[in-house]
């Protein structure tokens, strides 16, 4: 046994025979038996060593017995320890009590008889070890309800129990508190890329140098993922907060060793400052991330300070963009598929997909609140390839599934249109799905082909030449000419839904959906008609002779699973 794991034993007597005797009674490979000659000795080892029981001798002459056990009561550090008193002096009552008093859980008389004394020593011997192990148990939930298990940083409990104490502090002394909030740039990159092992590595070696910049009232916590937060007391000017958040900046910039791979992640932060930012936790922590968003859109690897002037909705946005920008690699998409129906056969004949955004705090978004956004910023260039690939890998899944002739419409913003490599990334797509590009159905608005008018008619030529079909959406909404779409390679045209609302009722739309049918029949063009909702409107269209129909009366926007499980029942109302 290490003699770390040895169990301390303290046996004290003035005579140093005594304690030579009682040693070798003693002696066992599982106890370190330490000796004192005084009581003044005593008191001393006790502050330096744990002891599981003191055999303590009652006549010494710098302070007896009943002395020490007194002064050991007295302090926290050593008011615990067992003690048994040993001594030759009388077997009269008062003494006993008097031991007891002292707090001695034992009295024993000399001459010891060794087997007594051996196994009353085994048995506190064995109450140590199990409180022992009771403390450690403790203290490893302990450290669970506190501490993140990856990083050993505090989690966010303790944080924000830390962040009280120091706000408690901040306010008693009218010092400043600096509360920095960070994430890691790039972050999500490394973990689905090299694997959740390297992503691991990476989270712990950031913690480590996180580590380093912190003096010893300063907290560093890890909130979740790549979520961090620091806490930095007494730091008397937004100055010396901003050198440490340079500080950090330049650190984590620096490469990453992990295993076999080298790799460059980048931070940024955040900083709200008590009190001027913010009275409590709550408002310290949203105008710290706040800032944080403010450095992301900054351009990352960059801090900012919380201002008033990132007011509400500034702030709103910049969190919203901020989440927009993660949807991807957070995998909060998801395609929502539409059938339209041939009503006189009552068959599927497409799918349109719809987007949606399974927003972690919002629930599930509908496209009308955040496509305008991802349209501003550009972003939807992005959200558009992966629609197109997660259409093609759907399209791919329900042929091997048997359905061999399904179509897939998909909506194509003008911005992905207008880039070039928008609509290579489409062709490329199809190759690596390997699905045949008649499965594949782009809708383009009447001005997304506008605002592209040079570029529109041969990207649309190329790619009608691979096989891929085209639908004109929302038809009627714009500058819908014959000549326009004469030019056009163009399978079908959609019908707005705003000229169906009212069809049975209103004669001008009534009038006009004739008109698109007669013209896009004249050029050989099918014809849907969207938002169908109700029986009236579709006996109407039927009669009008319109192709195709999409509507919540036949079907609203289904995930996956339930548009399968009406796939395989093809559950149709019946049409007049
Ligand atoms: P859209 O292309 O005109 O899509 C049809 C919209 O009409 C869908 O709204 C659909 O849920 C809704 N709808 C279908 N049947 C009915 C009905 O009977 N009554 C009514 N009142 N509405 C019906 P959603 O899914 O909210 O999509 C709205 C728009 O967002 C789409 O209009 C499209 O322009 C855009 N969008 C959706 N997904 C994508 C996408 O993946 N990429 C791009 N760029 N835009 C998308
Ligand atoms: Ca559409
Ligand atoms: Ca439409």
């Amino acid at each position: 046994m290490e003699d770390s794991e040895k169990i301390n034993v303290l046996i004290v007597d003035d005579r140093p025979e005594n304690l030579l005797a009682l040693g070798e009674i003693l002696n066992d490979s599982e106890l370190n038996i330490i000796k004192a000659e005084s009581g003044n000795e005593t008191l001393a080892l006790t502050l330096e060593h744990n002891f599981a029981l003191i055999l303590l001798d009652v006549q010494m002459p710098d302070m007896d017995g009943f002395e020490v056990a007194e002064l050991l009561r007295g302090k926290k550090e050593t008011n615990h320890i067992p003690i048994i008193f040993v001594t030759a002096i009388s077997k009269e009552q008062k003494y006993i009590f008097k031991g007891y008093d002292s707090g001695a859980v034992d009295y024993l008389f000399k001459p010891i008889d060794p087997d007594i004394i051996v196994s009353k020593v085994r048995i506190f011997v064995e109450l140590y070890r199990q409180k022992k192990l009771i403390e450690e148990q403790t203290n490893s939930l302990e450290r669970l309800a506190f501490y993140d298990p990856l990083t050993h940083l505090p989690n966010r409990t303790l944080f924000f129990d830390r962040f009280t104490q120091a706000l408690a502090h901040a306010k008693r002394s009218n010092s400043i508190v600096a509360l920095l909030s960070m994430d890691l740039d790039r972050f999500k990159k490394v973990n689905d890329s090299l694997g959740h092992d390297v992503g691991d590595l990476l989270l712990k070696e950031v913690s480590e140098r996180f580590k380093g910049f912190l003096r010893s009232g300063d907290t560093v916590a890890r909130l979740g993922g790549d979520e961090f937060a620091i806490i930095l007391s007494d730091n008397s000017t937004a100055y010396n907060v901003s050198i440490v958040a340079q500080k950090i900046i330049d650190t984590i910039s620096e490469p990453f060793h992990l295993k076999d791979y080298t790799c460059s992640v980048g931070t940024s932060i955040g900083i709200a400052v008590y009190p001027s930012d913010g009275n409590d936790i709550e408002h310290l922590t949203k105008s710290a991330d706040i800032a944080m968003y403010h450095a992301k859109n900054e351009g990352r690897n960059n801090y900012q300070f919380y201002s008033e002037n990132l007011n509400v909705n500034t702030i709103e946005r910049l969190a919203f963009e901020n989440e927009l920008h993660k949807a991807i690699d957070n995998k909060e998409f998801i395609l929502f598929y539409q059938p339209v129906f041939e009503p006189h056969r009552k068959k599927i004949v497409s799918m349109e997909a719809l987007i949606r955004w399974q927003h972690p705090s919002r629930g599930l978004l509908q496209p009308g609140d955040f496509i305008p956004l991802a349209e501003e910023t550009g972003y939807i260039k992005k959200i558009g390839i992966w629609v197109a690939q997660r259409a093609c890998k759907q399209i791919k899944e329900w042929q091997k599934a048997g359905y061999k002739d399904i179509r897939v419409a998909i909506n194509v913003s003008a911005q992905q249109f207008s880039q070039k490599d928008g609509m290579k990334s489409i062709s490329r797509i199809i190759k690596e799905e390997e699905i045949s590009p008649g499965c594949l159905e782009l809708e383009l608005t009447e001005s997304c082909i506008l605002e592209n008018e040079d570029n529109a008619t041969v990207t649309m030529h190329e790619l009608r030449n691979l096989g891929i079909h085209h639908a004109i959406d929302d038809f009627g909404t714009g500058y819908s000419s014959l000549k326009f779409i004469k030019q056009l390679p163009i399978n079908k045209i959609k019908i707005d839904r705003s000229f169906v609302k009212d069809i049975t009722e209103n004669k001008d739309d009534s009038a006009i959906v004739t008109a698109i049918i007669a013209m896009a029949h004249s050029l050989q063009l099918k014809v849907v008609a969207e938002g169908v909702e109700t029986k009236e409107q579709l006996d109407y269209l039927n009669r009008l002779g319109c192709d195709e129909i999409q509507g919540y009366y036949f079907s609203t926007p289904l995930p996956v699973d339930e548009l399968e499980e009406l796939m395989s029942e093809e559950k149709v109302p019946a049409t007049a």
